[in-house]
Parts: C-alpha cells; sequence; structure tokens
C-alpha cells in the first residue's frame, strides 16, 4: 500500500481510538459485562484476586482491531470467545489469559517476557498486576498498531519489540517469568537460557488445533520442574517470517 495513505489511515484511526478513550462513556461502557466475565472465570476455576480485578477493569472492546470492530462484535468483548484482532490474529480467550496468568503467579515489579503481543489485550492484563512487560510480535502491522494504541490506554511502561519469538530479548534477560501466547512445536531454547533461576515459563505445545499448556519452573542453570496442564487451542507460533 502506498506509504502517505498508510500514514493517513493510521492517522485517521487514531484520531477514532483518541475519542474513544477519552470518552469516559466508552471505558465503562460494558462494565456490567465485565463484573460478569470474571465471576464466570471465578466459577470456572481461576482464584487469584489480581487477575481477576485486571479483568474486570480492562475494556477488552476497544483491543479489536477497528475494522472488525463491528457492534455485533462488540458485543462478544466479554463473552468468553477468541476474537479477530487483524492480520488472520486472535485475542485470546479471556479464561485461557486468565489460566495463563494465574499459573505464573505474577509480583509487582517482577520481569515478564511475552511472546506474542498481538492487540496487547495479555500485556495489558499482566501491567495491571504491577509486572514490567517486555513483549515481543512478529507481524509487523500488530506491532505498530499494539505500539501506538496500549500507550493511549495508559499503559506506558510495557516495552515492545517487532522480533521472533523464539529467540526471546537476551539483551533484557533473564526474565523472571516468561508467556508464551501461541502454540509452538518445542520449547525454545532461547527462552529457557533467558528464564531466571527459579523463575516460571507457560508455553501451549503442539502442532496440531490444540496443544498441551506446559508449566514450567527451572531449577537450576540445567534443570526444571515440568507439568501438563491442560489442552488448549492457540494460533501457531511463526517459524522463519520475516516480516
Ligand atoms: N497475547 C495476545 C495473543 C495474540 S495471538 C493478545 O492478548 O492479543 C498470538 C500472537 O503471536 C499473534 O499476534 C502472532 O502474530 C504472534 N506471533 C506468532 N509467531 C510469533 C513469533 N515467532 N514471535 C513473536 N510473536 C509471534
Amino acid at each position: 500500500m502506498d506509504y502517505y495513505l498508510y500514514n493517513l489511515i493510521v492517522l485517521y484511526k487514531n484520531i477514532i481510538l483518541n475519542y474513544a478513550i477519552n470518552d469516559k462513556e466508552n471505558i465503562n461502557l460494558f462494565k456490567g459485562k465485565r463484573l460478569r466475565l470474571a465471576e464466570q472465570l471465578r466459577a470456572k476455576g481461576i482464584k487469584n484476586n489480581l487477575v481477576l480485578a485486571a479483568i474486570e477493569k480492562i475494556p477488552r472492546h476497544l483491543f479489536f482491531d477497528s475494522t472488525t470492530a463491528i457492534p455485533a462484535l462488540l458485543d462478544h468483548a466479554y463473552s468468553d470467545k477468541a476474537l479477530p484482532i487483524g492480520e488472520g490474529q486472535t485475542i485470546s480467550h479471556p479464561y485461557t489469559v486468565a489460566f495463563q496468568t494465574e499459573h505464573l503467579n505474577i509480583i509487582a515489579g517482577e520481569k515478564v517476557l511475552e511472546i506474542g503481543t498481538g492487540c496487547g489485550y495479555q500485556t495489558a492484563v499482566l501491567s495491571e498486576m504491577g509486572a514490567k512487560v517486555f513483549s515481543i510480535e512478529r507481524q509487523k502491522v500488530l506491532f505498530q498498531k499494539t505500539k501506538l494504541f496500549l500507550p493511549q490506554m495508559g499503559y506506558n511502561n510495557a516495552k515492545l519489540f517487532y522480533g521472533d519469538g523464539y529467540k526471546g530479548l537476551l539483551q533484557f534477560a533473564p526474565f523472571d517469568k516468561i508467556i508464551v501466547t501461541a502454540a509452538a512445536p518445542y520449547i525454545p531454547n532461547d527462552l529457557l537460557i533467558q528464564l531466571k533461576i527459579g523463575g516460571i515459563m507457560i508455553i501451549p505445545i503442539g502442532e496440531s488445533i490444540s496443544q498441551e499448556m506446559i508449566w514450567l519452573k527451572k531449577t537450576s542453570q540445567t534443570t526444571f520442574d515440568k507439568k501438563t496442564l491442560g489442552i488448549f487451542n492457540f494460533v501457531p507460533l511463526l517459524q522463519n517470517k520475516s516480516r
């Protein structure tokens, strides 16, 4: 697409977004639905009150791609569904976000590496819990969009990177926690190296449409406690993608 036209579209989207964000009504819109979603997640077994408080607070309906944010879709923003965010990607189910976050056992101030920024919803949940988030996205368009969007939502501290999640972020390692939000065929070695001793990683592993959620704790430079926490569905963690 013509560069000038692209910038014009981005500018236009930002004007609309700014309007939506500055509009208190819009932030408070669906507040009741968010409370019910948090209740639903609690009923499904999520116990961590900080995770539930973040989900109650974050206006998930503003995280969708504005081109797909048609009222019918907005109405689904607070049902437990994975929804499109553009570039063929999806925002994870709220249950999946809550489940992965709960198992990370986040303590405020911890350094968390997120692989797969997407629309930034998971980044926002971690930020609300006081984590210092470093997040990598492989799709340039999504990266650019979310890099503009999160500060507008008040999340100024999360550091977003355009890059390959398989490689992690060596320059900011080690991390207290690592969360991978796309399905990997194996646990990337670079991520294991960049996890602190005592640190936790949560990562869906598998190459078919469903994957096993793997939880692991690094017990020494070379040893890990590992368990499987159930079956989930993620989009694939892309390999060898150059743009
Ligand atoms: N955490 C996101 C979930 C997005 S879905 C959210 O809350 O919206 C998974 C994301 O991982 C997609 O945006 C996809 O583009 C990204 N992704 C896929 N392969 C990747 C890779 N190798 N490195 C980093 N991000 C990747």
